[in-house]
């Protein structure tokens, strides 16, 4: 079974190492083992998840002479939240939970967020490790530090850079992930593997088929393309962790449209991973009508896109109302509505349509994205 370790450097200053595995239990274990006897855990897990995958992960705290108490949030995107947030602080304080407290986050991109939000801030900080479970997490939320809530204002409006000490990635987890969940992770993989390009593109051009789910007998596949999602990101994190030299700004690409349809359709509504698929869509139209890429390009990555089984929904809305909705993005800039293009795999640019450009594309988005549904 492959057997991954990658680390990176935030900062100039400290490693983060992810391990990334079939199962990760020895290396859990190993590091448990390090810790001071004694000394506490807190679990943060999720409805959904922590039936399926606390036990193990308990056992391994008792074997180490840890305590360890858990907190478990209802599953699902409403959880990210200041109300909830204060939950865990006062049951963190109601406990005497001190800075030696270890933070451990069990669970998908949700748990992943507001585990590392409440960590970095109860106290100023405690140490945390992530244990990601979904797809997503695997590939995306668990690297880079980024942690936030929601609020009636926007999504992940409140958070903070905070990056965890350790991550376990184990591809067994996704023995458990309902499809429509693996897609949507499966969508942020192939964001990565076009905005990479090279090796990995062509990775996922070759196991297409294989990707499409999860195969317990078989996950050399998705344990090799987590692999390179996960040094992807890491990359694009060493060089510029808070979105300030705009080299971040890449892991955006399709999250323009994407989040103008989250917010119209309502979060949870529409799967996070659904709603970049469609941008990432929208992305490649804009870069064909600014003539930075061809339309071969965007009709060879639509074909891998079916052979991984991912499809485009429909959706009954406007041009203008998708612009309405874009101008308030917090990743907009002195007022332009910017999209991240990509000009070939591995070769992606910004790009700020005028707004009658931008009513052209949209509008044609929504034609061409119906005769492709009507094609699959
Ligand atoms: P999620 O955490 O809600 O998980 C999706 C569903 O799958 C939930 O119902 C969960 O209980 C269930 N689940 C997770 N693992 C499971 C398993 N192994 N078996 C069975 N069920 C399982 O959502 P998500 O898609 O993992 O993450 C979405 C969140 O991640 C969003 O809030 C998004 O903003 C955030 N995100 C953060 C970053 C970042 O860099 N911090 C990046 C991308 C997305």
């Amino acid at each position: 079974m492959s057997q991954t370790q990658i680390s990176y450097v935030v900062g100039g200053q400290k490693r983060y190492c992810i391990d990334i595995d079939y199962s990760c239990k020895d290396a859990i274990a190993a590091y448990l083992g390090r810790r001071p006897r004694g000394s506490k855990v807190l679990l943060i897990s999720d409805s959904n998840v922590y039936p399926l995958a606390a036990p193990d992960i308990l056992a391994l705290c008792e074997q180490a002479g840890l305590q360890h108490e858990s907190f478990v949030i209802p599953a699902g995107e409403s959880s990210k939240s200041l109300a909830q947030a204060e939950e865990l602080y006062a049951f963190m304080a109601d406990r005497h939970y001190g800075r030696d407290t270890l933070v451990c986050s069990l669970g998908g991109g949700v748990v992943s967020d507001l585990a590392g939000f409440v960590a970095a801030t109860y106290m100023r900080g405690l140490t945390l490790i992530s244990i990601p479970t979904s797809l997503l997490a695997m590939v995306d939320a668990s690297v880079g530090g980024k942690t936030a809530v929601n609020t009636p204002y926007g999504k992940n409006m409140v958070g903070v850079f905070n990056q965890p000490e350790r991550v376990f990635i184990s591809a067994e987890y996704l023995a458990s992930l309902p499809q429509d969940e693996y897609a949507s992770g499966m969508v942020e993989a192939v964001k990565s593997a076009l905005l990479m390009g090279g090796e990995c593109w062509d990775f996922v051009c070759t196991h297409a088929e294989s990707l499409s789910s999860f195969n317990a007998e078989d996950p050399q596949a998705i344990l090799g393309l987590i692999s390179y999602c996960v040094a992807f990101k890491a990359s694009v994190v060493e060089r510029d962790e808070q979105e300030l030299q705009g080299e971040r700004m890449c892991l955006n690409y399709g999250h323009t449209l994407g989040h103008a349809l989250e917010k119209i359709l309502g979060y949870g509504t529409i799967s996070h991973g659904q709603a970049v698929l469609e941008g990432m869509y929208c992305a490649e139209l804009l870069a064909q009508s600014a003539g930075l890429a061809q339309k071969k390009d965007t009709d060879f990555y639509q074909e891998i896109i079916a052979r991984l089984g991912l499809r485009y929904n429909s959706y009954d809305l406007s041009a203008q109302e998708l612009i309405d909705a874009m101008r308030f993005d917090k990743k907009q800039h002195a007022g332009q509505i910017r999209f991240v293009c990509l000009k070939s795999p591995g070769e992606w640019c910004m790009y700020s349509p005028d707004t009658s450009e931008l009513m052209s594309v949209l509008t044609s988005w929504c034609k061409q994205a119906a005769s492709i549904r009507d094609e699959s």
